[in-house]
C-alpha cells in the first residue's frame, strides 16, 4: 500500500464525496454526521466485522454524543437496547467493595450535568445505527479495503476486491487491528501498558443487575487482572476477563484452552456460580489489544477516528465516548473546509492533539493509578480507583461543556489534562519509592 506501487485494474470505479473505512461506531457516527449535512456518503465495512462489538458500560459523555446522531437515552432504554448505568461498583475477592457515584449537586444549579448514562447492547445499538444510515444519504458497501492508493500525503482512492472509491474526503475508522491509515503514513505510535488479552461472552440472568461491576482480587506485586460484569439489557449480562498477553501465554503453556482459563478466573467469585451452571449464551469471543494512540492523525484530506486513532483501555469506559466524539469531529472538520479542499495545518494540529492528549490522560491514569502496584497498595484500590475516577469523570464533563475546536481551547485541555497527568506521575514515583524503600527494610 504504497505510492509507488502499481495498481491493478479496479472492476468499478464509484465517487462520493466522503468515503469512510469501517462501519464500526466512529465510522457510523462519522457517516451519520457527514450524510445529515447533505453530503453523500460512501462506508466501506466487511461483511464479517474485523471484531465481535464490544464495549457496553458507557461514560457519562457517552450519552449526549449518541443524543446527537438521534438516539436518546429513553428511545434506546425503550428498545430494551440499553440499560441504567447509575454506578460503578469494584468488588474485591476479600468480600470489600468501593462504589463509584457522580455526586448528586453536581445535576443541578448551576452546573446541569447528565448524572445518567447507559450500558448497551453493542448488537442493538449497531443496528439501531444501521437503520440511521440506511435512512440517509449514506451507501454502506458490504467490502473490505485491501489498498489505499495515494499522491504523498493525499489520498486518491480506497480498493476493495471488487472496486476502487474515490473521493476528495477520507475518514479512516477501521478500528484497533486494522488501523489502516495509522499503518499506511506509518505513524508513531505512543504505547501504553503491556499487550492485554479480552474474553467475554454473555448469560442469562432473571433478576437485572445494577451498575458495571468490576471484579478484583490485587496482589501487592502484580499488574491487575479484572473481570466485568454488565447488564447489557435486562435479561443478560456481559461478562468479560482482562489480563496481560504475558499471563495469558504462561497459563495456555500449562495446557488450559481460553475458555478454561475464563472459567477459572469466575469460579474465584461466589457471583459466577449460578451464572456458569447456567451456560453461557455464546462461545467466549477473544482479542488481544495494546493501548496506543498515533502522532499525526489528520493529513490534508483524511483524518482517523476511533479505536484507528486511539486505543483506550476497556476499563476506562471511554472507548465509545472517543469513537463517537471523533466520529462528530472529523466530520464537522470536513464539513468546515471541504470548500478549500484541504484541510489546514492548525486544524490538523488541533485535532490530532486532542486525540493524543485525551489517550494519554486516560491511558496513562489507569496504568499508573490502578493497573500498577505502587499507588493502589499504598492508597488501597477503592481509594485509588477515587483517584483515577474523579479527574477522568470531570475532564470528559470538561471536554463536553468546552467543545475544544481551535487552538486557544485545545490548548487549554491541553495543559488540565498535562496538570492532571503530572500530578498522578509525581504521586506514583512517590508511592513507588516509598514501595522500594519498604521492601529494602
Ligand atoms: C475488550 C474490550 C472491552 C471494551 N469495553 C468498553 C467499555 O466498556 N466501554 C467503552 O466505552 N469502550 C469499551 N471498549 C472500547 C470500544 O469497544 C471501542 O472504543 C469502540 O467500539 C471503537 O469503535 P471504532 O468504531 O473505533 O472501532 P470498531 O468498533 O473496531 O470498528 C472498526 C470497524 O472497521 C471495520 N474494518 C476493519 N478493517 C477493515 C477494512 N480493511 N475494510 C473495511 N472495514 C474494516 C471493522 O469490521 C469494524 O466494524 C472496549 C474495547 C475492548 C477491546
Amino acid at each position: 500500500m504504497s505510492d509507488s506501487e502499481p495498481i491493478s485494474a479496479p472492476k468499478s470505479d464509484t465517487v462520493c464525496d466522503v468515503t469512510v473505512l469501517g462501519g464500526g461506531l466512529a465510522g457510523k457516527a462519522a457517516a451519520l454526521h457527514l450524510a445529515k449535512a447533505g453530503l453523500e456518503v460512501i462506508c466501506i465495512e466487511p461483511v464479517e466485522t474485523v471484531r465481535p462489538p464490544v464495549g457496553e458500560s458507557l461514560d457519562w459523555s457517552a450519552p449526549e454524543l449518541l443524543k446527537a446522531l438521534g438516539l436518546p437515552m429513553e428511545h434506546l432504554i425503550s428498545e430494551q437496547a440499553a440499560t441504567w448505568k447509575r454506578h460503578v461498583v469494584v468488588k474485591m475477592r476479600d468480600g470489600s467493595s468501593a462504589d463509584y457515584i457522580p455526586t448528586p449537586w453536581l445535576g443541578g444549579a448551576p452546573f446541569y450535568i447528565e448524572l445518567r448514562t447507559l450500558h448497551v447492547d453493542r448488537v442493538r445499538l449497531d443496528q439501531e445505527l444501521a437503520k440511521m444510515v440506511d435512512g440517509q444519504n449514506v451507501t454502506l458497501v458490504r467490502d473490505k479495503i485491501v489498498r489505499v492508493e495515494r499522491q504523498g500525503k493525499r489520498i486518491l482512492s480506497v480498493h476493495t476486491a471488487r472496486g476502487r472509491f474515490s473521493s476528495p474526503w477520507f475518514i479512516d475508522a477501521s478500528g484497533f487491528s486494522s488501523s489502516l491509515l495509522g499503518r499506511e503514513f506509518n505513524l508513531p505510535a505512543i504505547q501504553h501498558g503491556p499487550a492485554k488479552v479480552a474474553v467475554w461472552t454473555y448469560y442469562p440472568v432473571s433478576d437485572p443487575i445494577d451498575g458495571t461491576t468490576l471484579y478484583m482480587d490485587p496482589m501487592p506485586a502484580e499488574y491487575l487482572d479484572w473481570i466485568w460484569e454488565i447488564p447489557i439489557n435486562p435479561q443478560t449480562v456481559g461478562v468479560g476477563y482482562v489480563t496481560t498477553g504475558q499471563r495469558m501465554k504462561a497459563m495456555r503453556e500449562q495446557g488450559l484452552a481460553v475458555e478454561d482459563i475464563f472459567q477459572q478466573q469466575l469460579m474465584r467469585f461466589p457471583r459466577f456460580e449460578p451464572l456458569l451452571q447456567a451456560g453461557a449464551l455464546d462461545a467466549p469471543s477473544v482479542t488481544s489489544f495494546r493501548c496506543r494512540v498515533y502522532r499525526g492523525v489528520a493529513g490534508p484530506n483524511w483524518l482517523i477516528a476511533g479505536e484507528a486513532a486511539s486505543m483506550v483501555d476497556p476499563m476506562t469506559s471511554n472507548g465509545v465516548t472517543a469513537a463517537l466524539r471523533q466520529g462528530a469531529e472529523a466530520s464537522r472538520l470536513i464539513l468546515r473546509h471541504r470548500k478549500r479542499g484541504t484541510l489546514p495545518a492548525r486544524a490538523r494540529m488541533c485535532y490530532g492533539s486532542r486525540v493524543v492528549q485525551m489517550a494519554k490522560f486516560f491511558n496513562d491514569g489507569i496504568e499508573k493509578i490502578i493497573y500498577e502496584p505502587p499507588v493502589r497498595n499504598r492508597m488501597g484500590l477503592g481509594s485509588s480507583g477515587t483517584v483515577y475516577t474523579s479527574p477522568a469523570w470531570s475532564l470528559n464533563v470538561v471536554y463536553g461543556r468546552l467543545r475544544p475546536d481551535g487552538i486557544f481551547s485545545t490548548l487549554f485541555l491541553g495543559l488540565l489534562l498535562g496538570f492532571f497527568r503530572m500530578s498522578a506521575w509525581i504521586f506514583y514515583q512517590l508511592c513507588k519509592r516509598l514501595m522500594r524503600q519498604e521492601s529494602r527494610s
